[in-house]
């Protein structure tokens, strides 16, 4: 397929000490050409080069810039089509200036996303492969970009390849019984049938499995703070971002607001969700934070529970428990540096299994031992495995539960004994979905909606 020249700045925009302007299509070389003066012009030069020159504009014969010029020849590019890349210096002004250079010698400027897009359209990468391009951009911690990576390296892809090919395998096999039915091939009987899709279903729950993980590392794991009123959770959510957003002070109940903050624990992206202090209050502006920290209570994935350990327990305390039984909880009890006036036996049996941490958030003692818990609860049992193929985009986890579900489908139909071609509709349904997770079977439409939330440049 050949499509026109796209240009774009792929450097973040800003200050730095070079930015690069990217171009990629047919005419990449020539267009560069027109304005590039060095040793020898472009078009004469080895492919996988970078030179030094100057560019001129045309109109004027004046030089605007002193860059280096990197030539790809297609196909071994990102795009898989010719690509030049530009290095200029990194100011907001030079790195505009060759852009509109490159623009107004043949070159348009290209849509957020399109060099990717390119290299999806003209077969380099697959659809979640593109999509891994994006977490990869977006990622919050070095976890969360090895997900990424080994997604853009074509783990999932694989492992859907594979699925894709068990399903084809038993439908043609079905097709031979259907349509040649006196052609005694190796029958594809019930029992076979039943076998490779129970294959199917299992490898797809086991690719599943890892969707929690692989969510909490790409969005971040929406943690609460919460305690009665001056126990530390300003203070402690100050400890966690070390950067003092969230507003710490002595008056009870002044936390109004909710804010969140994303930091990075130990490899987990935490996204700090503050709430001020669940308890029942006739204040009309406290109450609108009550009865938000209520809704926040209900999504979080982790609760940190904040104790006073200079105050005895307190009902509301005892009541804080109930409230968020059945969460992963983390009990923190506070302020040991003051006198101990907490029942610390009541507490461990209010705790039961959570994992119990004492801190001096004002001695910036016991962060340690929380963050190590906080690591410990999320990635416990091999989850830390470089190996593991994580699915984190909710768009390919949905298509792995559609697909399961067709599957089971097939294999409900075999148990009631249905006829072999109806089974065999829920099987091409279950190839056709896992299909749309590499762009296989993938309407135009959302092809450009996926692209269109890369940022320029990419
Ligand atoms: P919140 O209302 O639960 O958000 O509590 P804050 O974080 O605003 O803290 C209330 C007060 O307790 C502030 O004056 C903090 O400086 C103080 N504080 C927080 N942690 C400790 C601690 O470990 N020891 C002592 N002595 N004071 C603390």
């Amino acid at each position: 397929m050949e499509y026109d020249t796209i240009a774009a700045i792929s450097t973040p925009m800003g200050e730095g000490a070079i930015a690069i302007v990217r171009l990629s299509g047919q005419e990449a070389v020539p267009i560069a050409d027109r304005l590039f003066k060095g040793k020898k012009p472009l078009a004469e030069v080895d492919s996988h080069t970078i030179h030094y020159g100057k560019l001129i504009d045309p109109k004027t014969n004046q030089p605007v810039e002193e860059v280096m010029v990197s030539v790809m020849r297609a196909p071994r590019t990102f795009t898989r089509e010719d690509v030049v890349e530009i290095n200029c210096h990194g100011g907001l002004v030079s790195v505009n200036r060759v852009l509109q250079l490159l623009l107004q010698n043949g070159a348009r400027l290209a849509e957020p996303g399109e060099f990717t897009k390119r290299a999806f359209l003209n077969g380099r990468i697959d659809l979640s492969q593109a999509e891994a391009v994006i977490d990869l951009i977006r990622a919050k911690t070095d976890r969360a970009m090895n997900v990424a990576l080994n997604q853009m390296q074509g783990r999932l892809s694989k492992l859907v390849g594979h699925l894709r090919q068990t399903l084809l395998e038993t439908i043609a096999h079905v097709e031979v019984n259907i349509d040649y039915p006196e052609y005694d091939a190796e029958e594809m009987t019930q029992g076979l049938l039943n076998e490779k899709l129970q294959f199917v279903a299992e490898e797809i729950k086991k690719i599943l499995l890892t969707a929690e993980q692989g969510k909490i590392l790409r969005e971040g794991l929406s943690t609460a703070i919460i305690g009665r009123p001056n126990v530390g959770k300003s203070s402690l959510m100050n400890a966690l971002v070390h950067e003092n957003k969230a507003i710490v002070t002595d008056v009870a109940g002044t936390t109004r607001d909710i804010i969140e903050e994303y930091v990075n624990v130990r490899g987990v992206p935490l996204r700090l969700v503050d709430t001020a202090g669940i308890r029942e209050t006739e204040d009309i502006v406290e109450k609108i934070g009550v009865e938000k920290s209520r809704q926040v209570l209900k999504e979080a994935d982790l609760i940190l529970l904040v104790l006073n350990f200079h105050e005895s327990l307190s009902p509301e305390d005892e009541n804080l428990f109930k409230a968020v039984k059945g969460m992963d909880v983390i009990v923190i009890v506070n302020k040991t540096d003051l006198d101990q006036k907490i029942d610390m036996d009541r507490v461990k049996n209010l705790a039961g299994d959570y994992p119990l941490i004492t801190t001096s958030l004002l001695k910036e003692e016991g962060i340690d031992r929380l963050e190590q818990a906080i690591s410990e609860l999320f990635f416990k049992g091999g989850i830390e495995s470089q190996d593991m193929t994580y699915v984190s985009n909710s768009r390919h986890i949905a298509l792995l539960n559609q697909a399961l579900n067709h599957v089971e489908e097939a294999l409900h139909g075999i148990e009631m004994n249905l006829p072999i071609d109806m089974v065999q509709i829920d099987i091409t349904r279950a190839w056709e979905v896992l299909g749309e997770i590499v762009g296989d079977t993938v309407s135009e439409s959302l092809i450009d909606q996926l692209f269109s939330q890369f940022c320029l440049g990419k």
